[in-house]
């Protein structure tokens, strides 16, 4: 059997990466969508081991000890971790496996493993990011304006992904994602 690949996918929050990766997993079969776990709570909505993994600090910590995470860091004030287990086993069996989590994770992961594919989804612009951002009305101002510079300094290693796409038009981006994957995924996208 063929062997998957891996893809992580990172972008600033508000580039739209969620709907992005939902979309694609849709229309590429064998896709296999990482669960990452986080420190951070619940947002309304978010379902425990669908969302997320939700973790206290400590939890976190001694996964993180036992060496359980293939990447962690610490973002927004939370710690985001990637759990090692399933993601070979699933490279194995010739799944499409996809990690969307942030740039400081998506560097250690192409130390772990060098011959993952990591793609950077921007916004058209800073003024539209903020724009998405506030549109969003999840969070306080402050979180807002601490997101934004996060943003920034996200996008200053754009350029240090194998791919760079900007989510201006949805159908375009979810296209321009989908052309990536199936290029090495060589599979057929799915005609729905
Ligand atoms: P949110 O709290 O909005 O769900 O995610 C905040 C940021 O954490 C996003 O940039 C997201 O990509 C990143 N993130 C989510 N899961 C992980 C993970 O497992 N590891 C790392 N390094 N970042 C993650």
């Amino acid at each position: 059997m063929q062997k998957g690949n891996l893809f992580v996918i990172s972008g600033p929050s508000g580039a739209g990466k969620g709907t992005l990766v939902a979309r694609l997993i849709e229309r590429i079969p064998n896709t296999w969508l990482s669960i990452s776990a986080t420190t951070r709570e619940p947002r309304p909505g978010e379902i425990p081991g669908i969302h997320y993994f939700f973790m206290t600090d400590s939890e976190f910590k001694t996964l993180a000890d036992a060496h359980g995470f293939l990447e962690w860091a610490r973002v927004h004030d939370h710690y985001y971790g990637t759990p090692r287990s399933h993601i070979e086993e699933h490279i194995a069996n010739g799944d499409q496996v996809i990690l969307e989590i942030d740039v400081q994770g998506a560097l250690q992961v192409r130390r772990a493993m060098p011959e993952c594919h990591l793609i950077f989804v921007e916004p058209p612009s800073l003024e539209e990011l903020e724009s998405r951002l506030r549109g969003r009305a999840t969070e306080p101002e402050d979180v807002i304006l601490s997101r934004l510079k996060t943003a920034e300094v996200e996008l200053s290693h754009k350029m240090e992904y194998d791919y760079q796409v900007v989510n201006d038009d949805l159908d375009q981006a979810t296209q321009d994602l989908v052309d990536i994957i199936t290029r090495y995924a060589n599979t057929k996208e799915e005609v729905r």
